[in-house]
């Protein structure tokens, strides 16, 4: 897929070729994927700092964002024209461990006791994706 260059200068964030990668592999899989299924993807040509430090920038410069589904097991989606995310739960598929973006659920409200202060929020759906019930 070719990526527009007004992204990424809009963004001001130069489009090396490790961030083009981590974009376009994103961009493709149609889910979310952990910063070792994108290494896989990616391949050997970049290491794992490199990588690493790719992918912080481009969360910091919101093409992507993270999804932290459970301690220790943290998912990257692709933002949609590389704009911040809007607000929307995920769904975790207990089997197969994939998670996919609910774009559509940004509706859900969430009572926050008076005088506390949010500072993250994940709403994470699990269940079994379709793949695996037929399996
Ligand atoms: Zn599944
Ligand atoms: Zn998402």
């Amino acid at each position: 897929m070719e990526q527009d260059d007004s992204i990424w200068k809009r963004h001001q964030l130069r489009p090396t070729p490790c961030r083009r990668m981590v974009m376009e592999c994103l961009d493709t899989s149609g889910r979310a994927m952990s910063e070792r299924e994108i290494r896989l993807a990616v391949g050997e040509e970049f290491d794992r700092t490199t990588l690493y430090r790719n992918m912080i920038s481009l969360e910091e410069n919101g093409f992507i964002h993270r999804i932290v589904v459970a301690q220790g097991v943290v998912k990257y989606a692709a933002n949609p024209d590389n704009q911040p995310a809007q607000r929307h739960a995920h769904f975790f598929c207990k089997h197969c461990g994939n998670v996919w973006c609910l774009r559509q659920a940004q509706t859900f409200k969430v009572e926050i006791p008076l005088g506390f202060q949010v500072e993250e929020e994940e709403i994470v759906v699990r269940g079994l994706c379709r793949a695996c019930q037929e399996a």
